[in-house]
């Protein structure tokens, strides 16, 4: 290895920003009377809906607790299936189990690692109920192809957009292209609330579903309780406390502001790296479809292996050692143990199984500087070149 190294303080892959700013509007709700399920809820929820064009907004404790509800809200029940795509965040797949149905691993296509639609509909069966297509890096899906499936099948469509909030298909926001889309406003996410999630539809009757399902399956809240001066209130379904807090809401609110902004950030460094990279042959970047913007929540790269004397662990340990903090998403999620247990064999996947092996997510986020930015280009090139395989034809 060289003896130089480039960086002294590790880089992480992803990381919040919190200014000022945020901090005086946590406070002031710190000092109000209403720590949780007060007003500032409905104007998070409002400034969030007017944000990705939607009807309405729905925020609840995490981007799981936000699929959970969407799986509850759209009514999924024991031995249903759900299509999800093989390569994503576990959650996405766990949430269909809490409802006791079954996710059914569709593959990704080949350019984008996003849901592959040829192969959602060869994953259809009598019992499919859901699809939920994965914003996957923070590109969205191929909407209207899944949309005209789920229409075809009479299926509901949830996008897991907590990769891709501010990304747009076709011109229209992320927020609008499923009958539910969920986000996360976990910390590492585009906005954030420390723990948090949103559900935005155009549909009143969802909206209604999701806010009961927060609050215990509990028709009326406290906040409308204490406003009505009622003490009745009826528990009709089984929900869960779900809710978030105002203070976290207040936080969110206040970084919703600064979302364009770190959006325009992310695709600068984004287009940085894909000039940085492009002649370097042991490296392939994902495809951006030219009808869609993408949020860039993760930058991913892919080793040309058959040009590398080592495999992606070594690369890994590589930039790991130069404090480069890179990362890997995701390992499929029916390789995980409790899926392995359940009867989902290796191997059924080959698209999402093999671009698994070769894939790294390189640090992206707003407050990057641009020296960051070029630490990671030269290291990454200084990497792939010493284990650059001589006797490759070129
Ligand atoms: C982060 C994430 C989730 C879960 O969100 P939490 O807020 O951490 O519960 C679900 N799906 C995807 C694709 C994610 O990246």
């Amino acid at each position: 290895m060289n003896a130089i190294m480039t960086r002294t303080a590790r880089l992480p892959y992803g990381r919040h920003l919190i200014d000022e700013e945020d901090i005086q509007a946590v406070v002031e709700v710190l000092r109000s009377d209403w720590l949780t399920t007060g007003p500032c809820i409905a104007a998070f929820e409002k400034a969030f809906a007017k944000k990705t064009g939607s009807l309405d907004a729905i925020a609840v404790s995490s981007g799981t607790a936000a699929l959970h509800a969407a799986m509850f809200a759209v009514g999924v029940e024991p031995q249903d299936e759900v299509i999800v795509p093989a390569i994503t965040f576990v959650a996405s797949a766990n949430a269909a189990v809490y409802q006791g149905a079954i996710p059914v691993f569709a593959d990704v296509d080949p350019d984008t690692l996003l849901l592959d639609p040829a192969d959602v509909e060869r994953k259809i069966t009598d019992r499919t109920k859901v699809i939920v297509a994965v914003d996957y890096a923070g590109q969205p899906c191929d909407y209207d192809a899944l949309r005209s499936i789920a229409d075809k099948h009479d299926l509901r469509l949830i996008a897991d957009a907590c990769h891709a909030l501010g990304a747009t298909y076709k011109g229209r926001p992320v927020g609008v292209l499923a009958d539910l889309s969920t986000f996360s406003l976990h910390a590492i996410k585009p906005i954030t609330t420390g723990e948090g999630g949103m559900i935005t539809t155009n549909d009143v009757k969802l909206a209604e579903r999701l806010r009961i399902f927060r609050n215990h399956g509990i028709m009326t809240d406290h906040w409308k309780r204490s406003q009505g001066g009622t003490f009745e209130y009826e528990m009709a379904e089984l929900g869960y406390n779900y809710r978030i807090t105002d203070f976290q809401c207040a936080l969110g609110l206040s970084q919703l502001g600064k979302l364009d902004r770190w959006i325009a950030q992310r695709q600068e460094i984004a287009a940085h790296y894909n000039v940085a990279f492009m002649d370097c042959d042991a490296l392939e970047l994902l495809q951006v479809r030219d009808d869609r913007t993408c949020a860039w929540h993760l930058y991913v790269i892919r080793l040309r292996l058959d040009c590398l004397t080592v495999g992606r662990r070594e690369i890994f340990d590589a930039l790991r050692l130069e404090n480069i903090g890179v990362n890997v998403h995701y390992i499929p999620v029916p390789w995980h143990p409790f899926y392995q247990k359940r009867g989902y064999e290796k191997g059924q996947w080959p698209v999402a199984e093999r671009e698994y092996e070769r894939i790294l997510s390189l640090p992206i986020f707003p407050g990057m500087s641009n020296q960051d930015v070029d630490d990671v280009v030269a290291v990454m090139k200084k990497i792939t070149k010493q284990y650059a395989r001589k006797e490759r034809i070129v």
